[in-house]
């Protein structure tokens, strides 16, 4: 059986972000950028007064000034300022020729009809110049970047309205099992609630994206074979929770066998998850998730969520924590890697939570991170690092 790390590397292989797409610029927030962004502007794209104020020269600050315009923002200034000359100017309004400093209007009194006089002394420029934050022709962000309300102002600067982004791939999210009623039913002797494909579904929407929910699929190979050939077709990425183990109603495999998907994971060296199964045909990738909750879940934190990542273009590495536990973390035996959920005390350790094991899902509603114990180690003392995926 193949290491978790293998794994990794397989599906790593894969997810390459395939689709591009012009957006609005109001749709982009989320989005990856596919290209890079150049300024076709200058910014500030002329001197600017940062205060509101007088635009005057600073051989001139001794002395009575006479104001000679007054400029708001957007306005042209008509005149150039000479000797003991100045204008008024609004924050945000080009500064005449001729002014070297703009002065506060809380630093100035009046001496009479359009006369002023400062009153302060230590006074700064308050002129933000040409350029100075970005000048023609510079790059201003970079394919790969992800696009937060920060970069949204910058494109909007620079006129880009339809910036080029990663494609958002398509989602269907499926549960497999006899024993599953929907969470609005009851489930009586020998049921459960369908947990899996609400949880998955709320970890897909986290990415930005809205998948398609399409319901229980009963053990059964014709139903199974019907729902999963229109699914693989149809979406970017199938999910798929249960079914994927070595029971005798496990028929994901052998169905997806049959519909010619390249199974390339089956089946890792890893707890939670032990079973979990990744396949592709042409471009359409496959996820058999374990049925168990926290196996589906962790799963999708640390194989499914980088992958969806990286097929939306983010190129940021994944963030890792790196603290002392607060306690010793002892297993019987070492002899593969598990995940384990832990929480952050105050005083910056890892506290691994109580936890009966993969059915045990309410273990990680307090979990605000997943603690990994490698392979070949099975005691960790009080105070040792250890390397935790924050939730
Ligand atoms: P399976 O991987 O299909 O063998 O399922 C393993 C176990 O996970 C089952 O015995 C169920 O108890 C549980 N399980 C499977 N599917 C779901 C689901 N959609 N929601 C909650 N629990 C599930
Ligand atoms: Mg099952």
């Amino acid at each position: 059986m193949i290491s978790f790390e293998e794994a990794i590397q397989i599906t790593n292989g894969f997810a390459l972000p395939f689709r591009r797409e012009h957006v609005d610029l109001l749709d982009a927030l989320n989005r990856t950028l596919a290209e890079d962004i150049i300024s076709d502007i200058a910014m500030p794209p002329f001197n600017k007064s940062a205060m509101d104020g007088y635009a005057c020269r600073k051989s001139d600050l001794k002395n009575i000034l006479h104001i000679i315009e007054e400029i708001g923002a957007g306005a042209i200034p008509q005149k150039t300022i000479g000797e003991n000359q100045c204008a008024r100017i609004m924050t945000g309004a080009k500064v005449p020729e001729g002014a070297d400093i703009v002065i506060m209007k809380e630093d100035v009194e009046e001496t009479g009809s359009e006369r002023i006089r400062l009153i302060t002394e230590n006074l700064r420029t308050n002129i933000c110049y040409e350029g100075e934050d970005v000048r023609f022709g510079d790059l201003v962000l970079r394919k790969g970047d992800l696009i937060l309300p920060a970069q949204i102002a910058i494109l909007a600067s620079v006129g880009c309205t339809n910036p080029l982004v990663y494609a958002v791939p398509s989602v269907s999210i499926i549960s497999t099992g006899n024993e599953l009623v929907e969470p609005d039913q009851n489930p009586g002797i020998a049921k459960i609630r369908n947990s899996n494909s609400y949880q998955l579904a709320a970890q897909v929407q986290q990415l930005g994206i809205t998948p398609v929910y399409l319901g229980i699929i009963r053990d059964e190979e014709q139903n199974l074979l019907d729902v999963l050939t229109s699914a693989i077709g149809k979406y970017d990425i199938t999910i798929i929770s249960g079914g994927v183990s070595v029971g005798d109603f496990d028929f994901v495999p052998k169905i997806l066998k049959s519909l010619n998907v390249n199974i390339r994971v089956h089946g890792m060296n890893v707890r939670p998850g032990k079973h979990l199964l990744f396949g592709e045909k042409e471009n359409h990738f496959i996820f058999g998730m374990p049925g168990n909750p926290v196996s589906s879940f962790v799963q999708f934190e640390v194989l499914v969520r980088p992958f969806i990542n990286t097929l939306l273009g983010k190129t940021k590495a994944e963030t890792f924590l790196y603290l002392p536990i607060e306690e010793e973390y002892i297993r019987k035996k070492g002899d593969l890697l598990i995940f384990v959920p832990v929480t952050l005390t105050r005083k910056g350790t890892v506290l691994p939570l109580e936890y009966h094991g993969s059915a045990h899902i309410h273990a990680y509603s307090l979990a605000q991170g997943i603690m990994e114990i490698p392979q070949g180690i099975s005691t960790i003392k009080k105070g040792e690092t250890v390397r935790v995926r924050p939730l």
